[in-house]
């Protein structure tokens, strides 16, 4: 699909849907571009009486009379104004491009319009994120796809003054989109075809086209590193782990983002029930985040250094498995007792925090399918954030703000870490069912080593559809590619960052 910014007035241009985007109104919706006389006419008698309200992601296709040039006017609703978001030019979006496919338009044309504090810019780039994300299937195992043809052209019609920003926009967007779209499909894919050492090979792939280093750590060297956690994890299953370790330099400040990166999570010895366990392999959402970062980071050319971390394993029950009772040392030289194998996300964690620690970077953050508990928490409508730094909280929150990624912080005071002593270690890996992802955060936050900030973000809730998912036109079925936009968000407010995080003097 090909995004074109273009100036021009809506009554001449040719395309098989014209999107018309209105707000709800007391008594008839209001059209948020002028429109030219000949195009009102047309669709009047449709709005208001006629039964199109605005209704956020209502769409309304509208056949006119005498226009050869458009085939089809699509009146989109907004919602009301009050509520208006740049989530709602997603969410609308998302269905009008839906209904575009599915009445055969093979090119869309969307008026670009700016509602303060949204620029047009911002505009656009969430009209082309929402219709690329939209269109995103998971089919590349069915023989064969009866989805039907998908648009090739999108049109964005904008000012002259503000057109070459939004075309700059437009662009960018599509890059960080088409980033989403590698981490659902990372996400989405079966287990048996992306073992851990295919994991790395796919980021070695992803970094050489878009611009990024890989290093891959095997299990031998992972193990003489004392790298505790990962061996261990992963030595239940015939694949053997690895620790993928990707740069991108574009200058600046260094980042470090670790995904969690199992690939397949039973449980191991401590088995999980096998209702929905298929799910199960959605447990690499986090480190599917990650390497779609490292690809939209370098593609967009950001100023800033970052280093993705993904230790990569296979949690399964095997004779060789870890059991609970065990004692593991980790990177650090701590060790904990392990009372469930089906914990293993934290110890796994444990060994990247720690060494990214070693990095001294100016901010550490994590993105992990951690805990159940956290969907307890939050469900489905909010990924759960911990963090050792207010500021930096403070950032992510923003940035999940503005990308529809929303977060919610938990706290992580000394009370919490009673929760996770052991009577033969230095903790153990579960501290029971209370506050259970405030528990597995601290557990973390063991491993992050010298004040650096760090935030750790829990996806469980986020990372796919589940029952309780809110419907979002850009999200369909499975995998949604969290993290991804979140955090290009985040770092291109930390590229205009001027007041250091306060703990920066310690490290
Ligand atoms: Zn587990």
């Amino acid at each position: 699909m090909k995004f074109e910014v273009i100036s021009t007035n809506l009554e001449g241009v040719r395309v098989d849907s014209l999107i018309i985007q209105f707000f709800e109104g007391a008594e008839v919706p209001e059209a948020v571009v002028t429109l030219p006389e000949s195009i009102k006419e047309e669709i009047e008698p449709s709005i208001g009486t006629g039964g199109f309200k605005a209704k956020l992601g209502q769409v309304l296709p509208v056949y006119p009379k005498s226009a050869d040039a458009i085939r089809c006017f699509l009146l989109l609703g907004l919602g009301s104004r009050k509520d208006f978001s740049l989530e709602a030019v997603r969410q609308a979006h998302g269905y009008a491009a839906i209904r575009a496919k599915e009445i055969g338009s093979k090119s869309i044309t969307v008026p670009i319009f700016s509602i303060p504090p949204y620029t047009a810019p911002e505009i656009t780039a969430s009209v082309v994120e929402a219709i690329n994300l939209a269109f995103y299937r998971f089919d590349r195992y069915k023989s064969k796809v009866e989805d039907g043809k998908y648009p090739e052209l999108v049109r964005l019609v904008a000012d002259p003054d503000v057109r070459n920003m939004c075309d700059a926009a437009a662009n960018e967007a599509a890059i960080v989109s088409e980033a989403v779209k590698l981490a659902r499909d990372l996400t989405n894919m079966p287990s048996s075809d992306i073992p851990p050492k295919k994991m790395a090979e796919i980021a070695t792939e992803v970094g050489m086209v878009s611009g990024f280093s890989t290093k891959v750590l095997e299990a031998e060297v992972l193990e003489r590193m004392g790298m505790g956690g990962i061996v261990n994890v992963g030595k239940g299953s015939s694949n053997p782990p690895v620790l993928i370790i990707m740069k991108y330099d574009g200058g600046g400040d260094t980042y470090v983002v670790v995904g969690k990166g199992v690939v397949f999570d039973s449980g191991g010895i401590s088995l999980k029930p096998s209702e929905k366990m298929e799910e199960m392999k959605y447990d690499k959402a986090g480190a599917a985040a990650v390497i779609a970062l490292m690809k939209a980071v370098a593609e967009l050319k950001l100023p800033v250094r970052l280093i993705g971390i993904v230790p990569a394993v296979e949690n399964l029950p095997s004779s060789n498995a870890l059991k609970p009772g065990d004692i593991i040392r980790f990177r650090n030289g701590k060790t904990a007792e392990i009372i469930s194998t089906d914990a293993e996300g934290r110890l796994i964690l444990a060994d990247a925090l720690a060494y990214a620690s070693e990095m001294r970077p100016k901010v550490i953050v994590d993105l992990a399918t951690l805990t159940g508990a956290c969907v307890i928490a939050l469900g489905t409508h909010a990924s759960g954030l911990f963090s050792n730094n207010d500021e930096l909280a403070e950032a992510l929150i923003k940035a999940g703000e503005k990308t529809g990624e929303r977060l919610w912080r938990l706290p992580l005071w000394k009370d919490y870490f009673e929760q996770i002593k052991s009577d033969v270690a230095d903790m153990k890996n579960v501290g029971g069912r209370a506050a259970g992802a405030i528990t597995a955060a601290a557990f973390l936050m063991n491993f992050v080593e010298g004040n650096i900030p760090w935030a750790h973000i829990d996806i469980a809730g986020t990372a796919w559809t589940q029952e309780s998912s809110p419907e979002k036109s850009y999200i369909p079925k499975g995998a949604t590619g969290v993290g991804v936009r979140l955090l290009v968000e985040f770092l291109k407010s930390e590229i205009k960052r001027v007041k250091p995080y306060p703990s920066d003097a310690n490290t």
